[in-house]
């Protein structure tokens, strides 16, 4: 009912023209009011179901935009970027489908990528994780165990997440979890006849039902459920799962499977198109059978992709071009106590050379950078001069001097 002017607005504490009475005797509520507080909750309502007060159904980023982003700290992996980027994009659409009514409904993609260890898994589902600005969990496959088994239960991975999110329950629910390993927990052939496979079926078992997306009660603190403890209820319907794996001898089963598949009067004519380097990039479901996933689990990672081996090229590009490249991180350092830090090519390509000559792949390169680097930020310090930049070159002689000593055998173990 509208009221006169002489009334006063409970909430902006203006007289207004147009004024509602409110429910208690004597207060009111402007129109003006009214239009801000509707304009408020659509706004909160649009951004809740995506996913956190960042995104909204205006600034969802597109596939172009999301690989972008990534090309600015992962170094190669096209094909694992492209792919990921479009499962991101329509798992986030997905979520959009809660305020639209029709009947199709979009079905989940979780993700599974395969490559070898420190080619950049963990720093893609990351990475993803940081453009989007919503919790992120990593845990290890191999440290899981079926509930009620000796280690952590699968939902410790929730509980990560949980906390992530600053317990904030309706942001857990639609972040991204990171299951390195799932390889480790695939099952083996020569175990079946026992019992109970701990270390493999009954994981995957476990994973699958979160996966699915079910209610999964985690103690709020973590550790252990007490049966007096209220639980904090996560529905994983809406979190995205990217699990990866180096799913060491994969090879075989794929090169099996494209042996059986071009037998046949076609054979001379595929088996020609068949990169026998890079067997990684045929791999399909059944492989991911063969190697001993379960159906089930298989299932539940429909977006299936690979990361290449780092080469020489994309080791030397890791060192200067990312975002966050090593080269670019000491620096920074470095200009704190007012260096300008500059590398000589020949000093970087020498330190690719180490990593590649001891197999210490990607994740070594820090490794041997903080070997050349160290006595150098112990130094500097002291001789800390105010004004001008002072430069220092980081030459071939100076890594080469600097390396002479390193125990690289410790540095293998390290990574
Ligand atoms: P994975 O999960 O495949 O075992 P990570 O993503 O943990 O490997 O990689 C280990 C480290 O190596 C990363 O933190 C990053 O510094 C570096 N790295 C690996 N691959 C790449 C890449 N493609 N581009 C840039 N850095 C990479």
């Amino acid at each position: 009912m509208a009221k006169k002017q002489q009334e006063i607005c409970s909430f902006c504490g203006r007289p207004m023209p147009e004024m509602f009475l409110g429910q208690e005797e004597g207060t009111y509520i402007c129109s003006e009011c009214i239009e801000e507080g509707h304009r408020i909750i659509s706004t909160r309502r649009k951004s809740n179901a995506l996913n956190s007060d960042e995104l909204s159904v205006d600034n969802l980023p597109t596939p172009q935009k999301i690989k972008d982003f990534l090309d600015l700290y992962v170094i190669g992996q096209e094909e694992a970027k492209r792919f990921l980027s479009v499962a991101v994009y329509n798992h986030y659409k997905r979520l959009l489908q809660e305020i639209t009514n029709d009947d199709v409904e979009i079905e989940k993609s979780n993700i599974l990528l395969v490559g070898s260890t420190g080619t950049g898994k963990t720093l893609l589902a990351r990475t993803i994780a940081k453009l989007l600005k919503v919790p992120f969990a990593i845990g290890d496959a191999t440290a899981l165990t079926q509930a009620g088994y000796v280690g952590e239960d699968v939902e410790s991975l929730l509980v990560r997440l949980l906390q992530d999110a600053d317990y904030d329950v309706n942001r857990a629910q639609r972040g991204i979890v990171f299951i390195d390993e799932i390889d480790k927990i695939a099952r083996k052939s020569e175990n079946m006849s026992i019992t109970r496979d701990v270390s493999g079926e009954g994981v995957q078992q476990s994973l699958l039902k979160m996966l699915e997306g079910s209610i999964v009660n985690i103690p709020p603190q973590g550790g252990r459920k007490h049966p007096e403890q209220e639980l904090i209820h996560v529905d994983t319907k809406n979190i995205l799962f990217i699990c990866g794996g180096a799913f060491d001898g994969i090879e075989r089963k794929i090169a099996q499977r494209m042996h059986t598949q071009v037998i046949g009067f076609t054979a001379q004519q595929e088996t020609a198109h068949i990169d026998q380097d890079n067997l990684l990039q045929y791999i399909a479901p059944q492989d991911l059978k063969s190697y001993g996933l379960i159906p089930e689990i298989i299932g539940r990672l429909p977006v299936l992709t690979y990361l290449k081996p780092l080469d020489r090229q994309a080791l030397r590009n890791i060192l200067t071009e990312p975002k966050n490249a090593l080269t670019k991180q000491y620096q920074k350092l470095l200009a704190m106590d007012n260096v300008k830090l500059m590398f000589d090519d020949n000093a970087l390509d020498y330190i690719v050379d180490k990593a590649i000559e001891y197999k210490l792949g990607a994740r070594g390169l820090r490794g041997l950078m903080e070997n050349v680097m160290t006595d150098l930020m112990f130094e500097l310090p002291n001789h800390k001069k105010e004004g001008k930049q002072k430069p220092f070159t980081i030459t071939k002689e100076y890594v080469r001097e600097k390396l002479e000593n390193v125990d690289f055998v410790r540095l293998q173990q390290a990574v």
